[in-house]
């Protein structure tokens, strides 16, 4: 088991693997290679992968700006995905 971990956080240094936190445990999701965005949702648990717009050139005016070196490759977005807020709003009209 510890092989594997150590295997898998190996693939996730080199940026072939991002890793989540999902549920108090780490889950891994094998990304396109591209800078861009993790829309998770907080209900179902799902992670889409969005391509950053301008390859994320934005942040790193921040980062330059804010003198902070900021890691797009882990740049996580939460909230509902459209499935689970359709789920809710079909509940909520119940
Ligand atoms: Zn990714
Ligand atoms: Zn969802």
């Amino acid at each position: 088991m510890s092989t594997v971990y150590r295997a898998l956080s190996a693939l996730a240094e080199a940026g072939l693997l991002h890793a989540f936190i999902g549920d108090g445990e780490a889950r891994y999701r094998l990304c396109t290679t591209g800078r861009h965005y993790h829309l998770m949702c907080r209900r179902c648990g799902t992670v889409r992968e969005y391509p950053a717009e301008d390859d994320g050139a934005w942040l790193d005016r921040i980062a330059a700006e804010a003198d902070f070196e900021a890691d797009l490759r882990k740049a996580e977005v939460h909230g509902v995905c459209g499935s689970c807020l359709r789920a809710g709003r079909e509940e909520a009209a119940d």
